[in-house]
């Protein structure tokens, strides 16, 4: 226990003296610079912003390898070029780190990701009932059309209903459909309630809990099937994977989508252990092209299981891996029976459970482990900082970087305490495709879920991120666009704490790359950081604030290598 304790301990405490010597290599640069290589390439012409920490914006970047070089005006950079030396001219265009989600379930994606039909960002009902019907022809008869998650009836800005049975039967009549809204609720066709067993004048399949399935006055299921996540689970869990010699053409799907929508890093709840064998593989072949950072460590969920976990911490070891692939954080869960369901108004954590928590993250502090763990509804939070704060008077967690995750309900008393132990929030705005459910259920007070500029204001390191595939939607320019502006998916307003467009692009960028412990190296455009950027098809700063959603990178470039081009 006590080797683990050190090791874990001694690595956070290497990368403060090495980030150190990084800072006096780039204050000697310039110098450095006139004896260095040329670069192998030199983006020119543009806005280049750099999100430094005084938000420096630039013409140009040198790239060697893949990091970046230098960073300055066109004669600046120019100067540096050799006869080797590749150019692009940027026309004038946007350059921006590329994006990091610091909590998105990515791993997990790729088990379902081909055979998914994924309405993220689609704002059209029309256009999501075509895509349907496509898919089922595609698939031919018999073939299950679904999506798990990442969308809600209420974005279809044409018409914002939600599906009905009838209405599914016609649009696939051979397939069985199966739609899923965030975790709230599923729409099922005929089909599907068939092949599911949810049949008229009978009782519930098993796993189902009493007023899940949704039934007329005739006893009739209606085709909606609620419950939250363990209700919408019900139905997902009997859905296709794709199969073992799928999963690669999947994952390279996956990855492409995420490189298209701007994403280069991830912070990744339960990196799936195929998938990660796969990104193993890509990253020795050198075309990995997205950076994962894997929040792992196995939930208890009895107090026997406690038992049993607290000896396995002592043993875990984090940051055995590199900057395309690492572990960083026990989490996103800690002790279940505490893990707060998406839809629930309030909780009410008992202190039998609590004591259990306590007993897991005690251990995790003493090991000398970063902790992220899901904490969502205002008692909950309340009583894990209760813990926490227990915990650090014997553990003191200062410098493990424990990460609130979600944290949609969090208010400023809570903010201060957990700036007082040193802690930091990965924020993940459900309600970006929830915001209209999240009304319903708290009226006004959704508005504030989540606070933003109060956490902007506080001065707490804080970071934004979505918590998809499921949960919410992925695409980070509708994150971005819904900071600034507080518009859901859709464009229908459902929080007032907007962000100016230069702190929102801070959070999903720099502020995450410390969420990541990859502030070294990632999350803005400077000499000595790796060449992950975007070139966009607009400039984010100046766009009309609608516009920001509909933001489309043209080149996104991860460690020097060009991932995705839309030219
Ligand atoms: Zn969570």
């Amino acid at each position: 226990m006590e080797f683990n304790c050190n090791e874990n301990e001694k690595y956070l405490r290497h990368r403060v003296i090495k980030w150190r010597r990084l800072s006096l290599i780039l204050f000697a640069a310039p110098l450095l610079l006139a004896q260095a290589p040329a670069p192998d390439l030199i983006l020119s012409n543009g806005k280049v912003v750099t999100v430094d920490e005084r938000f420096t914006v630039a013409q140009a970047v040198a790239i060697r390898g893949d990091h970046i070089v230098a960073v300055g005006s066109n004669q600046e950079i120019a100067r540096l070029a050799g006869s080797n030396t590749m150019r692009i001219d940027l026309k004038g265009r946007t350059v921006i780190p590329g994006l990091i989600d610091n909590h998105m379930h990515l791993l997990r994606a790729a088990t379902t990701w081909t055979r998914e039909t994924r309405f993220d960002g689609i704002e059209s009902r029309k256009q999501a009932i075509e895509m349907l019907r496509a898919r089922a022809k595609a698939l031919g008869p018999g073939e299950w059309v679904y999506n798990i998650g990442g969308w809600i009836h209420q974005q279809f800005a044409d018409d914002p209903r939600p599906f009905t049975r009838e209405e599914l039967d016609k649009i696939a009549p051979d397939n069985p459909v199966a739609l899923q809204e965030s975790y709230y609720e599923i729409f099922l066709n005929s089909r599907a309630l068939v092949l599911l067993k949810i049949v008229p004048n009978a009782p519930d399949p098993p796993g189902f809990q009493p007023g899940w399935i949704v039934r007329d006055a005739s006893g009739r299921p209606t085709g909606i099937v609620q419950g939250d996540i363990a209700g919408t689970r019900a139905v997902t869990s009997k859905l296709p994977r794709v199969t073992a010699d799928q999963l690669e053409a999947s994952s390279v799907t996956l990855v492409r989508d995420m490189n298209r929508a701007g994403l280069t890093s991830f912070g990744v709840p339960g990196c799936d252990q195929n998938v990660l064998e796969l990104f193993q593989k890509w990253k020795a072949e050198g075309k990995l092209n997205v950076r994962v950072f894997c929040i792992d460590g196995a939930a208890a969920a009895t107090p026997e299981q406690v038992n049993r976990s607290l000896e396995q911490i002592a043993h875990t070891k984090l940051f055995q891996g590199d900057t395309f692939i690492d572990s960083i954080f026990f989490g996103e869960s800690v002790y279940s029976p505490l893990h707060d369901p998406m839809f629930q108004l309030k909780s009410n954590p008992p202190p039998d459970q609590l004591e259990q928590w306590r007993r897991m993250a005690s251990a995790i502090a003493a090991a000398g482990l970063p902790l992220h763990v899901h904490a969502e509804l205002h008692d909950t939070i309340n009583a894990f900082l209760d813990q926490i704060e227990a915990i650090n008077r014997e553990h003191p967690i200062k410098q493990l970087r424990w990460t609130l995750a979600h944290v949609n309900q969090i208010d400023a008393p809570q903010i201060e305490r957990m700036k007082k132990l040193g802690m930091y929030a990965a924020v993940h705005p459900w309600a970006v495709t929830n915001g209209a459910i999240m009304h319903e259920g708290f009226g006004d007070g959704a508005y504030d879920m989540p606070p933003l500029k109060t956490l902007q204001d506080s001065g707490i390191i804080w970071g934004l991120g979505t918590d998809g595939t499921a949960a919410n939607q992925t695409l980070p320019f509708v994150t971005l666009y819904f900071a600034v502006t507080g518009k859901m998916v859709g464009g229908v307003k459902v929080n007032r704490q907007t962000l100016s467009r230069e702190d929102a692009l801070i959070a999903h960028t720099r502020r995450n790359a410390f969420l990541v412990f990859q502030e070294d190296y990632l999350g803005s455009i400077q000499p000595g950081k790796l060449a992950d950027l975007l070139v966009l098809d607009r400039d984010y700063l100046t766009v009309p604030a609608d516009q920001i959603r509909d933001i489309k990178p043209v080149i996104t470039m991860v460690g020097g290598r060009i991932v995705y081009g839309a030219e």
